[in-house]
């Protein structure tokens, strides 16, 4: 489950779909050439002006309730394809799951999950009858694409609902005669996909304290402005529940890497032992804990002072804007 767009970026591959439209900023919304996969400008918005930053970060900020969103509707929609009530569906069947919070290029949070259907005690009982593999993959889609929750309100932004984007691949986890695959095959397949994109995402390991330390980060000029942004945002009062400060060096988000409901049975240990098997061909000097936690690290790219100072100020640009904007209403009366 993925982040909606803020933005156009540079995508893998070809990057001229909309080569020949541009904003109103006179950049193209693509560039016309075609990148690989470690090509460090994918991910990279082509227009930093019309990318919305405080959007991304909040909706990093808001990636856990998105979830849990997520997590609710999936019962009142596997209800409404069985024909069972609301409240009668959670004493029929559970919904376990274990999911991986990873980043995309662009910092997006983005989750892997593994969702399982038991019987009302769990994964010693079996589920009903109606729960089937066909059945969940449809309320998963659907679930996903019913989440809209309100964007926080303050004065520097305002957001539509904040929801997944398009992009969802749901699979089937079976084995040809259907018997269910061991935990420990599940937790490898978890590290196997959520490592794709260990190397992808683009903040740092520790607490930003200060805006001046941002400008000095080795960070992409993209991920400084996520950060700020985060920053900027955290100094709002009515944003202070989100802990934005505390979590910009994470672009926002403040959930953990990997988190399963308790009737999973996959444990943390065996995820992560997976995950650092996985990794450990690629990264030999990384510890477990680090490939766990902390799976993302960004190698900076090239970047000018003046492009970093353009880009933090994205956030407070905009809170100028809607304080103008609001004077001028309030001149010209109701
Ligand atoms: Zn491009
Ligand atoms: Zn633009």
């Amino acid at each position: 489950m993925t982040a909606p767009s803020f933005g156009p970026v540079h995508r893998a591959g070809d990057c001229h779909l909309a080569r020949r439209r541009r904003c109103e900023h006179g950049v193209r919304q693509g560039c016309g050439r075609t990148h690989l996969d470690a090509d460090p400008l994918v991910g990279q918005p082509l227009c930093a002006d019309c990318y919305d930053y405080p959007g991304h970060v909040l909706w990093n900020a808001m990636a856990p309730a998105l979830w849990k969103a997520f997590r609710d509707n999936l019962y009142h929609h596997l209800a409404a394809r069985a024909g069972v009530g609301r409240s009668e569906v959670r004493t029929l069947v559970r919904v376990s799951a274990a999911k991986v919070a990873e980043y995309q290029k662009r910092g997006a949070v983005h989750f892997h999950a593994i969702v399982r259907l038991d019987g009302p005690d769990g994964p010693t009982t079996p589920p009903p009858t109606w729960a089937t593999g066909d059945r969940l993959s449809e309320a998963v889609r659907s679930a996903a694409a019913a989440v809209a929750l309100p964007c926080p309100e303050s004065a520097a932004y305002s957001g539509g609902p904040l929801g997944f984007g398009g992009q969802l691949d749901v699979h089937p986890l079976v084995y040809g005669g259907g018997e269910r695959i061991p935990d420990d095959a599940v937790a490898a397949y978890v590290a196997k996909y959520t490592s794709k994109s260990v190397e992808a995402a683009g903040a740092v390991d520790r607490r930003i304290e200060s805006l001046a330390e941002i400008q000095a980060l080795q960070v992409s000029p993209h991920v400084r402005a996520l950060i700020a942004t985060a920053w900027r945002l955290g100094g709002l009062p009515e944003l202070r529940h989100l802990r934005l400060r505390t979590w910009a060096h994470m672009l926002g988000y403040r959930g953990h890497c990997l988190t399963k409901t308790r009737a999973y049975s996959t444990t943390y240990g065996q995820l992560r032992t997976a995950r650092a098997e996985h990794a450990r061909g690629l990264y030999t000097d990384w510890d477990d804990a680090a490939v766990a936690e902390r799976a993302w690290r960004f190698v900076g790219t090239g970047h000018t002072p003046a492009e970093a100072l353009i880009a933090a100020g994205v956030a407070e640009d905009l809170a100028t804007n809607r304080e103008v904007a609001r004077a001028e209403r309030m001149e010209e009366g109701p």
